[in-house]
C-alpha cells in the first residue's frame, strides 16, 4: 500500500515546494531550506557523549563510567543504544508531529542526528529492522514512525536498502496507549508483544540495529530485543530519535 502511494505523495510534495516557500515543521516559521528554523534548532537537546552506551542516556558530567546506575542494577534486553536527543517539549512536538499529524517534513532533521549518533551501531547492523506496530494500528495510521525513521536514517548513513528488514518482527500484541502507566506496567504490558518472522534464519547469530521514536522506560524495546535474542541474535543494539531522562 505504502509504495503505491510513494509516486503520488512525492509528486504532491514537489508540486507544494514550488508553490508554497518551505515551513518550519515546529514553529511553522518560513525557512529558506526545508527542516527546523533556527530558533527550534537551538532548543533541541542533543545527546552527546559522555552518554550510557547501552541505553544512551546522556551524562551531566563525566564520572568515567560506562553505562547508567539503571542499566547497572536492572539492565535492558538490548546490548547496546544511542538516542539522538533529550525528550523535551520542542523534541516532543516534532514526534509526535511525526506520529500522528503524518508531518514528514520532520523525519530528514530527525534521522540526520539519529545517523550522526547512531553511526558505529549502524555500520555494525547485519540488519536493521523498526520497531513494528500491531497492524490495526499501522492500518489506522496508514505508516509505521519508526520505519519512516529507520529508512530516512539509512538514506543519510549510506547504508544500503537491502539491510532494512522490517520483515524479520511481528508485533502480534495489541497494547493500549502507555502513557498512563507505571514503569512495571509497561514491562508487564509488553511482555510477548513481539514475535520472530526468520525463515531463512537470518536472525541466527546476528548483531542486530532496532530503531524507534522515542524510548520512555525501554519497555518496548526491551521486549522486542528479548525476543529477537531467544531467536539467536547475537547482538541487539538499539537508536531513537529522543528518550525521557
Ligand atoms: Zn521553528
Ligand atoms: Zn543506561
Amino acid at each position: 500500500m505504502h509504495a503505491m502511494k510513494q509516486p503520488a505523495q512525492q509528486f504532491l510534495h514537489f508540486a507544494s515546494n514550488l508553490l508554497l516557500p518551505a515551513q518550519c515543521p515546529s514553529c511553522h516559521e518560513l525557512v529558506h531550506r526545508a527542516g527546523l528554523c533556527s530558533a527550534c534548532w537551538a532548543h533541541l537537546k542533543r545527546i552527546t557523549p559522555p552518554a550510557c552506551w547501552q541505553c544512551g542516556r546522556g551524562f551531566d558530567f563525566d564520572a568515567g563510567v560506562s553505562r547508567c546506575g539503571k542499566c547497572l542494577t536492572t539492565p535492558p534486553d538490548f546490548d547496546r543504544g544511542a538516542a539522538a536527543l533529550r525528550y523535551t517539549a520542542m523534541s516532543k512536538r516534532l514526534i509526535l508531529g511525526l506520529k500522528y499529524g503524518g508531518r514528514h517534513d520532520t523525519t530528514p532533521a530527525l534521522a540526520q542526528m539519529m545517523a550522526s549518533c547512531g553511526n558505529i551501531l549502524l555500520q555494525q547492523a547485519d540488519w536493521i529492522v523498526p520497531l513494528p506496530l500491531h497492524w490495526t494500528r499501522h492500518w489506522r495510521r496508514g505508516y509505521n514512525q519508526s520505519a519512516e525513521l529507520a529508512r530516512a536514517v539509512m538514506r543519510v548513513a549510506g547504508i544500503a536498502k537491502a539491510y532494512y528488514r522490517p520483515d524479520l518482527l511481528l508485533r502480534i500484541k495489541r497494547t493500549e496507549n502507555q502513557g498512563h502507566k507505571t514503569r512495571a506496567q509497561r514491562f508487564e504490558n509488553m511482555r510477548g508483544a513481539f514475535r520472530t518472522h526468520d525463515p531463512a534464519a537470518h536472525i541466527k547469530g546476528a548483531k542486530i540495529l532496532v530503531i524507534d521514536d522515542v524510548l520512555t522506560t525501554g519497555a518496548s524495546l526491551s521486549s522486542a530485543a528479548r525476543c529477537l535474542k531467544r531467536a539467536g541474535a547475537k547482538e541487539v543494539a538499539i537508536l531513537v530519535a529522543a528518550r525521557v531522562g
